[in-house]
């Protein structure tokens, strides 16, 4: 898989470490990780195991995304999970965030995707352009992966989205 993500990741040295059963990586340079591996292993102790199984890697980074603002990211298709440097102080949202991508790479069946497209649609309006098929796919992907968050952090409004909320505790 030719992602340009990995020439980025593999200029650098890790450590290797199972954490709550996660192969996770962590850059033995860390000079800009705020991050502690205790910290880390805090908040993916809180992932269900059955969703923890699905995560093949976790890296920390210590260099920046080019846009400071994103402190975490999914590569598709290989489904790692990389943290920027100074993802700590919304290490829960960036680390529920990106699981919630790689459940529904691996996770989900088709049929389920199809399941939550249609709590959104009743729920949650698709401001995404109508004929911009990519939009629309990347808005379903956002809100699917805010919502596992949102759950997992206890902050889910089940009263306002129940069938969306309802559809995320079908998964665990
Ligand atoms: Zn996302």
């Amino acid at each position: 898989m030719d992602n340009p993500e990995l020439g980025l990741i593999s200029k650098f040295e890790y450590d290797q470490l199972d954490i709550c059963g996660i192969k996770v990586y962590f850059c033995k340079d860390r000079s800009n990780i705020t991050i502690s591996i205790e910290d880390a292993k805090t908040v993916l102790s809180i992932i269900p195991e059955k969703h923890r199984q699905e995560i093949p890697r976790i890296y920390f980074v210590n260099y920046f995304c080019e846009n400071h603002e994103v402190k975490g990211r999914h590569l598709a298709g290989l489904n790692y999970i990389v943290i920027y440097p100074h993802a700590a102080d919304k290490l829960k949202q960036v680390l529920f965030h990106e699981t919630g991508h790689v459940l529904w790479d691996r996770l989900l069946t088709p049929e389920q995707r199809i399941k939550f497209y249609y709590c959104m649609l009743a729920e949650a309006p698709i401001t995404a352009d109508q004929n911009d098929v990519l939009a629309r796919h990347v808005f379903i992907l956002e809100n699917f992966a805010n919502s596992y968050w949102f759950v997992l952090d206890n902050i889910f409004d089940s009263k306002k989205y129940p069938k969306i909320h309802e559809f995320i505790l079908s998964i665990f």
